[in-house]
């Protein structure tokens, strides 16, 4: 996986490639995926979500270029494998996931891997987590059709975030965006495909 569908496509980060080697994909993922568990694409996880293709979680963890000790949040918690990634970088994750039973199943999954200190919640990604904010990095791994002004609010200046982003059904740009004293700046980097982010229900 790290030779092949890693390095092979660009990805150098030493700390992304070391996670992505530890990180046990398998403990991720139900019983009966597990001998899929490290093929180059994304597996179902239940309740019509996806863990997302191992070089998605380099990519977007390379793309955030966040030092140990960064405080993240991620919005789509489902397996919490990518989670567990940017955890093994020494980062401070904070991750909120909208449908309960993947909440529950994420932190499982954390703590049988050996990531308890990893923080889940159930709740709707697109308030953010306003009592642990700002945030010096915020990674989105369901697309929402524009970029939520509330975690914009909740990153720090000097802070980045990295996201799907697109209507539902289409395409999506896989966006980084960089906080400052002056205002955003937004690059676009690659097309992508992910689950929609869905609007909660209050
Ligand atoms: N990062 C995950 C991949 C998750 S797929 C992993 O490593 O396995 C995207 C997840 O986003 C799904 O579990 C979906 O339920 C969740 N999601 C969708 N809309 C959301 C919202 N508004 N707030 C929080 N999570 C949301």
């Amino acid at each position: 996986m790290i030779d092949e569908q890693l390095i092979k496509r660009g990805i150098s980060s030493p700390a992304v490639l070391k996670a992505m080697d530890v990180v046990p994909r398998h403990l991720f993922v139900s019983t009966d995926q597990r001998t899929m568990a490290y093929v180059d694409g994304p597996l179902p996880i239940g309740h019509g979500q996806t863990i997302s293709q191992p070089y998605m979680v380099a990519l977007m963890s390379q793309t955030l270029n966040l030092d140990a000790g960064s405080r993240v949040l991620e919005i789509g918690t489902g397996s919490g494998y990518q989670a567990a990634v940017l955890a093994e970088m020494d980062m401070e994750v904070y991750s909120i996931e909208l449908i309960p039973e993947l909440a529950e199943q994420a932190t499982k999954n954390l703590e049988l891997a050996g990531f308890s200190k990893v923080k889940v919640r159930t709740g709707d990604g697109y308030k953010g987590w306003p009592e642990e904010a700002p945030f010096d990095g915020i990674i989105l791994t369901a697309a929402p059709e524009q970029i939520p002004q509330k975690l914009i609010e909740q990153l720090k200046s000097g802070g980045t975030m990295v996201l799907p982003v697109g209507a539902i059904n289409q395409v999506q740009t896989l966006k980084k965006l960089t906080k400052t004293a002056d205002g955003v700046t937004k690059t676009d980097l690659v097309k992508v495909r992910f689950v929609p982010m869905v609007r909660g229900k209050n």
